[in-house]
């Protein structure tokens, strides 16, 4: 409801009109000077209506000030047309002649309202049909009314001849027309002006309510100077007047705050007279006993239709709100769809524009929804959509927008709140944690997921695509790294730049001989339960000393058909199957037990690295457990080295901070693998804790050919010194770049110039190699696996 300002001219007027009343009804000073007070008052009210339409024209535009324009002059009518009868009243001392002068300024209303009628006919999108027939229904039961109450009599008293009669019809015939119009304008204005229209029409009707029962009472003979007529007509200028009021000061803008369709109410309105006509013609009908039934059985048959016809427009309007839900809802899981989505960011982006409130996207896509479609069916690809909706819609805020935007994408919008986009992002990633169960099996379902954050008010505004695209690269930046993971959208990210190789081969494509994926599952399954994967260990030679002062333990699946299979081969397969827990576990196992037959404390100080999938990070009890295996076989923390992606930091900042300082504190050495694969910006290895850096295969090996590549790696490796960690290059393939790391002065190397990986035996003869011998690199490696 609109908010009007309190003011003393309200508590004035009120006052005013109800001493007016008092006067009317009590009779103050005799009947000849009610007469005048009566005129006076209509005259001066019909001035101050006058006055607020003038101003409600002033203060609008368009259809709005052009509408209100006619009704001040309608009431510029009454002014006159008031004036003139108080003149003969006051003055004459005579009621004025009829017809005459007066009553040209009066019927100046009716016709205003019809202005205000065609405007919004004009406008109106309903159909004109429609609107005929409703003016019919509205129009007809009134006339059923007015005729029952006055125009029967006008017409057959004795005392008007027929042209008298017919121009004495004019003021009810105008006023029932009147109220006709305002009710169908009333039933197609937008809600956000409704009730504005409210109050006048109901002004309309007291107006209208005032003429038809001066009528009346004329007709019983006394001509009606006060009383209850002129009650009724000021009770509706002063509505009316504030109906103008409200236009003038109602608050200019968005009007479509209400629903899109009509109220009950207002749906009902055009036939709100009809009970009334039906019973005022039986009431006029029942004294004629002859056709009593035909009264009877005609008011049931209209009534009956009546009613009828508004179950049909409820129903109609149920219907139309289904529809109108589902125009903005995805049918399969009920979320939001891509239209809603886009009008809800639009909204939120313009809320940013202009008071700088935070909005964020997060772009979700699914890393092998393909699979569970081509192997479990389609009605399972819905089943396995339905249940993710369920899941994301608890793990955001309420009045979120989660939708699904098509496929097995889906997006939300994260507006200012007190958790920040990127807890958020965590806690959906966190919904996929459990398996889904599809027709009996449980199947893991992970997505990559982008977020981009619209920039603050000091850089330049972002459109609602522009947004949207970069949740989009940032999550295809996601799916490409492998690790799973929230990525986060930086400037310059761009899709296809990150490293080519990813991590753990890309999602849904298994670089392996045409197999039965459900076979190799089984069997991959067998192989985890009994313990039966294998590790290769590649040594990292000190570039100072050539000795070997570190091994990566890398996971190694020997296959009796297939021969010895790569993780890039089949980790997918265990990420996608919930097993990555149970390999980290054997991985750990065997890398201890094989560490445990070389390290010595203070003798041969050589950790071995370990590659940890990247949702084990959030294994709070992970430091214990490692410090247990390690305990185990008698190895102190430092003889392990975790391996923490760079893909995952990135994704996960402060929670890796974390993280790495809990496994650093329980003695651990960390290593940023994949150091360049990602959007590094650098100023995270100044905060974060970490002893190692080691710099992607990606980024070295086009060092001999690109400058630009080598003087990167050479300022990282300098990066290094001043952090005081150990550098280790990645996949060292010849003399020259190990020469050239050399003289940058990197740490460590790793890679097939040095050593391919092998299976322990292979890499216990190369622990006991001297370490000029290593320098001196063999033609062929032996036993590469
Ligand atoms: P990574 O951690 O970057 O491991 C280094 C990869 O580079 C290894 O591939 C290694 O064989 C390969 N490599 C070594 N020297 C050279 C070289 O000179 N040139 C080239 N082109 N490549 C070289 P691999 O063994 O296939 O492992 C691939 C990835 O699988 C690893 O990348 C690591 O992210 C992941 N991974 C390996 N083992 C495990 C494990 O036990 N657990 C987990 N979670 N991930 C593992
Ligand atoms: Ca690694
Ligand atoms: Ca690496």
């Amino acid at each position: 409801m609109p908010m009007i300002r309190w003011n003393p001219g309200y508590a004035a007027g009120a006052a005013v009109y109800l001493a007016f009343v008092c006067w009317l009804l009590v009779g103050w000073g005799g009947a000849q000077v009610t007469a005048i007070v009566s005129s006076v008052g209509l005259v001066a009210f019909s001035a101050l209506t006058c006055a607020c339409a003038a101003m409600a024209a002033r203060a609008g535009r368009g259809a709005i000030a052009i509408g209100w324009t006619a009704i001040a002059f309608g009431f510029l009518g009454w002014v006159v047309g008031g004036s003139i009868r108080a003149y003969h009243e006051v003055v004459v001392g005579a009621v004025p002649p009829f017809p005459s002068v007066a009553d040209i300024g009066f019927l100046a209303l009716p016709v205003a309202v019809g202005v205000v009628w065609m405007l919004r006919a004009a406008k109106g999108r309903l159909s004109v049909v429609r609107q005929l027939l409703d003016g019919t229904v509205i129009a007809a039961a009134l006339f059923l009314l007015v005729w029952v109450a006055v125009l029967q009599r006008l017409f057959t008293d004795h005392r008007f001849g027929t042209v008298h009669a017919a121009l004495g019809a004019v003021y009810p015939i105008a006023a029932l027309t009147m109220v006709t119009m305002s009710v169908l304008v009333l039933t197609t204005v937008p809600a956000g002006r409704r009730y504005i229209l409210g109050v006048f029409t109901t002004g309309i009707i007291a107006i209208a309510m005032g003429d038809i029962a001066a009528l009346y009472m004329q007709l019983d003979g006394d001509y009606p100077t006060g009383g209850f007529p002129m009650i009724s007509k000021v009770t509706g200028l002063l509505m009316i007047a504030a109906a103008a009021t409200m236009s003038a000061t109602v608050r200019r803008g968005r009007s479509a705050a209400g629903s899109r369709t009509m109220p009950t109410t207002l749906m009902w309105l055009p036939y709100a007279p009809m009970p009334f006509a039906v019973v005022a013609a039986v009431a006029h009908l029942w004294p004629d006993a002859d056709i009593r039934p035909v009264v009877l059985g005609a008011a049931v048959l209209v009534i009956a239709t009546l009613i009828r016809q508004l179950t049909v427009l409820v129903e109609n309007r149920r219907l139309l709100e289904q529809v109108a839900k589902h125009a903005f809802r995805d049918p399969l899981t009920g979320l939001a769809n891509r239209l809603l989505f886009t009008d809800r960011l639009d909204h939120a982006i313009a809320l940013q524009h202009r008071d700088g409130r935070p909005v964020a996207v997060l772009s979700l896509d699914l890393d092998d929804f393909k699979l569970v479609n081509d192997n479990l069916g389609h009605h399972s690809g819905d089943a396995l959509l339905r249940e993710i909706a369920d899941r994301l819609v608890p793990s955001v805020p309420p009045g979120h927008t989660v939708a699904r935007l098509g496929g097995d994408e889906f997006a939300i919008i994260i507006e200012a709140g007190p958790e920040t986009p990127e807890d958020i992002a965590g806690r959906v990633m966190c919904a996929f944690d459990e398996p889904f169960h599809l027709d009996g099996e449980d199947v893991y379902m992970h997505p990559s997921i982008g977020l981009a954050e619209a920039p603050g008010l000091d850089e330049p505004p972002i459109s609602t695509e522009e947004l949207l695209k970069r949740a989009d690269v940032a999550m295809y930046v996601a799916k490409r790294s492998g690790v799973g993971g929230v990525q986060v959208f930086v400037p310059g990210m761009q899709i296809g730049e990150v490293g080519t190789t990813p991590a753990w081969g890309d999602s849904g494509q298994i670089r392996l001989p045409p197999v039965s994926e459900i076979r190799l599952l089984g069997e991959l399954r067998r192989v985890v339960d009994g313990g039966d994967l294998r590790l290769a260990y590649q040594p990292q030679i000190s570039l100072a000393t050539g000795d070997i002062v570190g091994v990566e333990a890398l996971v190694r699946w020997p296959h009796p058909d297939l021969g010895v299979l790569t993780p890039h081969q089949f980790l997918p397969l265990l990420r996608r199957n919930g097993l990555m827990g149970a390999v980290t576990d054997l991985v750990l196992e065997q890398a201890a037990r094989d560490a445990a037959a070389w390290y010595r404390p203070g003798i041969r100080e050589v950790p071995v690295a370990i590659n940890l999938f990247a949702p084990s990070f959030n294994d709070a009890t992970l430091p214990e457990r490692i410090g247990a295996v390690l305990a185990g076989h008698g190895l102190p923390p430092a003889a392990v080295t975790i391996e923490i992606t760079e893909h995952y930091l990135l994704a996960n900042v402060r929670q890796a901070r974390h993280v790495i300082e809990q496994l650093r504190d329980a003695g651990f050495r960390v290593s940023i693998d994949d150091f360049g694969s990602g959007y590094a910006t650098m100023s995270y290895l100044r905060d974060l804790p970490i002893d190692e850096l080691k710099l992607d295969r990606n980024f070295v090996a086009p060092m001999l050919l690109n400058p630009r590549a080598a003087a990167i790696v050479h300022s990282v490796i300098k990066l290094t010194h001043t952090l005081g960690i150990t550098s280790v290059a990645e996949g060292v393939e010849d003399a020259a770049t190990a020469e050239l790391l050399r003289g940058y002065g990197c740490t460590a190397a790793q890679g097939s110039y040095f050593a391919e990986p092998s299976f322990t035996t292979a890499l216990q003869d190369k622990l006991d190699v001297t370490a000029p011998d290593i320098k001196e690199r063999r033609a062929a490696p032996p036993s590469a696996v």
